[in-house]
């Protein structure tokens, strides 16, 4: 689905990932949940474009629904790696960057459940990012640490089209938005400063990468 011309949202995938175009190729924001590659993939063919044109994949946090499709994407692409020190850690161990807290013994059982469902095969990060680094896409995609949700979570903020990829930090739902909260969420406190951190950037779309883009965001950022 085309957001704006030359950035697009890969449907159907339960972590939304993010394709942006560029002359010298594509990027990927986020790989979706193991399985996703053949999604990417077909998308990408549907644009006209080869396994070969991918030539990054940039991760916002290690969670499994985002570095699912990760591991063989890179093997059936060559796409380099972008990922925070401390996410690229924890995708290196094949696990989350953070322990989840559930409020319940049956919560706790669905989250053991679905971390080995669901485990990342371990994949090296080619690159590390840090906050302010700008990345040559999109005219310059800047790297902003949002930490809270997870550890090393990053967001991807590109001025020239006022489009924000906030990962998880923020949570797009059918009645707005919300910031990273509850048993699945590492640092309250850090995630609220995310927040705000983000509202600040004057982004006027917003790509989460869960739920509807918002393509009216100046004013809709959570309050916290
Ligand atoms: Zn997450």
């Amino acid at each position: 689905m085309e957001i704006i011309p030359n950035v697009h949202l890969i449907p159907n995938t339960v972590a939304n990932p993010y394709l942006l175009i560029d002359p010298d190729g594509l990027t990927l924001i986020d790989a979706g949940l193991p399985g996703s590659h053949r999604k990417i993939l077909r998308y990408m063919s549907s644009l006209g474009y080869a396994p070969r044109d991918l030539k990054r994949i940039l991760i916002t946090h290690a969670d499994f629904d985002h570095v699912g499709g990760l591991a063989a994407l890179k093997a059936a692409t060559g796409a380099r790696v972008y990922a925070s020190p401390v996410e690229a850690q924890a995708m290196a161990e094949g696990h989350a960057s953070h322990p989840l807290k559930p409020r319940s013994v049956i919560t706790k059982l669905l989250f053991d459940l679905m971390a080995g469902l669901f485990k990342p095969a371990p994949i090296h990060a080619d690159e590390l990012l840090s906050d302010g680094q700008v990345l040559p896409v999109l005219g310059g995609l800047q790297v902003v640490e949002t930490p809270g949700h997870t550890p090393g979570h990053i967001s991807l903020f590109a001025p020239s089209a006022g489009i924000l990829f906030c990962g998880d930090s923020i949570v797009s739902e059918e009645n707005g938005l919300r910031g990273s909260s509850g048993a699945n969420n590492w640092d309250q406190v850090k995630s609220d400063e995310s927040v705000r951190k983000q509202a600040a950037l004057g982004a006027r779309i917003l790509c989460s990468g869960h739920g509807p883009v918002v393509m009216d965001a100046t004013g809709k950022f959570p309050q916290v």
